[in-house]
């Protein structure tokens, strides 16, 4: 099978250096082992994409060199395999609501996840029928969680394939340990699918066999793992490559207002500069 690599920024703000770094790394692999290169838009979040930052990043991939193979995959026009999937996972039997508030989940807490979140304290795993009726009935909203343990007990030690520093390296396999996530939010209360969810889905669909996105989220890999065999979707080999700092030493984000790659690109700096100063 020809090889695949993505790109899957979410448009909810300007691309900055980090995102930069991530692309031209995939995009770099790609080239060398003439694999294809696609593009995934995440705007699953509907109420923070915003189509000017689908325009920003199609602009800025292009002005870093960046070719993808048309069409564009948009997450907002997979919710009915999302829903699919859901229903999938709801019949084995590994889903159930939890109506907690995030202030409760935050005062049950005793633990943190490998985000640094509150670790959800199963508060919501063993109401009954009746109990989750008549929360039903009033309208509370809720979740949908993975129950973990049950998760795990049907799919049994599942191996990651990671391959370290670039994805020409031999891959190691890795037992995935997803416990330490707990009881993950498959569903959110705002939108029928999540990052996890929709994430797996999208690659196994797009045929991805090399991923490469930031050591952020290798620990998310390991919650992955587990959808991936519970739903029967392919495992891509996984390259999480190192974050780009800024002065003070913190991760890059959009959220903390990083340099968009558009006002250096304004400010005068060529796409070169930027490419060459990258090592992959
Ligand atoms: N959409 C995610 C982000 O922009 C990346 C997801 C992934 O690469 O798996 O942070």
């Amino acid at each position: 099978m020809k090889p695949n690599f993505r790109f899957a920024p979410s448009p909810n703000g300007f691309l900055h250096l980090g995102h930069a770094y991530s692309a031209l790394f995939s995009y770099h692999w790609a080239r060398k082992m003439n694999a294809d290169f696609l593009l995934r838009i995440e705007d699953i979040d509907i109420l923070r994409s915003r189509p000017q930052y689908i325009e920003a990043i199609k602009q800025d991939l292009t002005w870093l060199n960046i070719k993808w193979l048309e069409p564009i995959m948009l997450q907002s026009t997979r919710f009915s395999e999302y829903k699919k999937a859901t229903k999938k996972l709801n019949d084995l039997g590994v889903l159930y609501p939890c109506f907690c508030t995030r202030s409760e989940i935050a005062n049950n807490a005793e633990q943190k996840d490998p985000d640094g979140a509150p670790l959800y304290a199963k508060t919501c795993k063993n109401l009954n029928k009746d109990d989750i009726a008549k929360k039903i009935a009033q309208n509370i909203p809720y979740v949908l969680r993975l129950d973990m343990d049950k998760a795990i007990a049907k799919v049994g030690d599942l191996e990651i394939n990671i391959a370290m520093p670039n994805p020409s390296s031999k891959p190691k396999t890795v037992i995935a340990n997803p416990k330490k996530w707990g009881d993950v939010v498959i569903v959110r209360k705002d939108i029928p699918t999540s990052y996890h969810l929709s994430v797996i889905i999208d690659d196994d669909a797009q045929n991805i066999t090399h991923l490469i996105r930031g050591k952020d989220l290798e620990q998310a890999t390991h919650v992955h793992r587990v959808l991936q065999s519970l739903l029967g979707l392919n495992s891509p080999i996984y390259t999480h490559h190192t974050l780009i700092k800024d002065d003070t030493n913190m991760k890059l984000a959009k959220s903390k207002h990083s340099t968009p790659l558009r006002d250096l690109r304004e400010s005068g700096i060529s796409a070169q500069e930027i490419i060459s100063q990258f090592d992959f």
